[in-house]
């Protein structure tokens, strides 16, 4: 079985390697909102220390946490979920690893609408399953429509991966859209694998519409995270929730896998969630002025305007905006890398030539000077 390395992670990999040698690099590529600490997460794990003991957690997680999340995604985001439709894993990306081992047989299809998170059609592949691809253009504001599904839809489709708001294009889906392509993909008996990591970084005055928040969203997996929305990537932990028979099958899979996640970093979350708004906010506040920091720099330097993402922590850039005459966006990203020592990550790696991502989650100086250096380039 071969299987792609993350591109995400293969381009970070370089820039770290060129910083060891010596050269900085100033990295946008990693998606990472780098920030001090929260106290709150700190105390949780000063909490959890107290106990002077580390013993295996249960597979699915702390109860403690379980409880603590459900009660946040209901509270947030209008879900109703009870304890048996949660579970904690390690990172988002298991969750969505653990659902889609757990759905797919061989020739499964699954619909990933592009540009999409570079991780979900290697994760399909994995596990026998076919990779549905379906463009969506900036005209449409990078936004699938039930007519796109309904056009793509076969016996075989058993799962839509819905990632809401987008990484790497930083849209979000209205509460309308969200319930025609949640109402579409019942009609049709196929599960919705909502990745919502990043729903509470948007940066409109807008209320984010969970799929979990549908009534009776029975065909519903919500897939949560602390590493965006509490800036926490290096604790790994991650959150699905949904139908409680899919959610023992993915326990049962985590028992013969990770064993759940580091009891420390639960500890940390449980830290997060005791007090999830202010967490939040101090995160957003940070993210939104690296995104207004990033937009302002690059309409300085460069001659055709970005507009501000309204969320997650990207900015989705056409090469149009850099002179470039082609489309390879890798070629692009290793010019970028070698002669201007930013990495930033090829459109390619998303399902989608001629456009580059930036991470703005990057430190404030970090983001002037890596603009600075590709403006430079002849
Ligand atoms: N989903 C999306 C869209 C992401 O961008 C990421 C990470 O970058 C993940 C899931 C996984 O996040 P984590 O495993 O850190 O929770």
């Amino acid at each position: 079985m071969s299987i792609a390395p993350s591109a995400t992670v293969a381009i970070n990999n370089l820039a770290k390697e060129k910083k060891r040698l010596g050269i900085p690099i100033v990295n946008f590529a990693a998606g990472d909102p780098i920030l001090p600490v929260h106290p709150s997460v700190e105390r949780g794990i000063m909490a959890g220390l107290q106990r002077h003991s580390l013993p295996y957690p249960p597979v699915e997680g702390l109860l403690e946490l379980c409880r603590q999340a459900v009660r946040w995604l209901n509270r947030k985001h209008g879900c109703s979920f009870e304890l048996d439709n949660a579970m904690v894993t390690c990172g988002g990306k298991f969750a969505i690893f653990a659902a889609l081992q757990a759905l797919l047989d061989e020739g499964d299809e699954v619909i990933i609408p592009a540009p999409y998170w570079v991780s979900y059609p290697s994760m399909v592949q994995l596990f026998g399953g076919v990779a549905v691809i379906v463009e969506t253009t900036a005209e449409m504001h990078w936004k699938i429509s039930p007519e796109q599904l309904k056009a793509h839809f076969s016996s075989r489709t058993k799962a839509l991966i819905f990632n809401n708001p987008c990484n790497p294009t930083g849209v979000y889906y209205t509460a309308k859209e969200v319930s025609a392509l949640m109402a579409f993909a019942k009609e049709h008996g196929i599960l919705v694998i909502a990745d919502e990591v990043y729903s509470d970084l948007i940066y409109e005055p807008v209320s984010f519409a969970s799929c979990g928040a549908i009534e009776n969203p029975d065909n519903g997996l919500v897939i949560q995270s602390c590493s965006k929305n509490f800036g926490m990537a290096g604790s790994r932990v991650g959150f699905a929730f949904g139908p409680s028979e899919l959610i023992k099958k993915m326990i049962t899979l985590q028992s013969q896998s990770t064993t759940g996640t580091s009891l420390i970093s639960q500890w940390a979350a449980l830290g997060a969630l005791e007090n999830a708004d202010e967490v939040n906010a101090y995160v957003k506040k940070a993210m939104r002025k690296r995104r207004d920091l990033f937009v302002q720099t690059f309409n300085a330097l460069f001659p055709k305007p970005v507009t501000a993402p309204p969320a997650a922590i990207y900015a989705w850039v056409s090469m149009d905006h850099f002179g470039c005459k082609g489309k390879d966006s890798v070629a692009f990203c290793r010019e970028v890398l070698e002669k201007a020592h930013v990495a930033i990550v090829p459109g390619a790696a998303f399902g989608k030539e001629g456009y580059v991502r930036f991470a703005f989650s990057e430190k404030e100086e970090d983001i002037v000077k890596g603009l600075q250096n590709i403006s430079r380039l002849k």
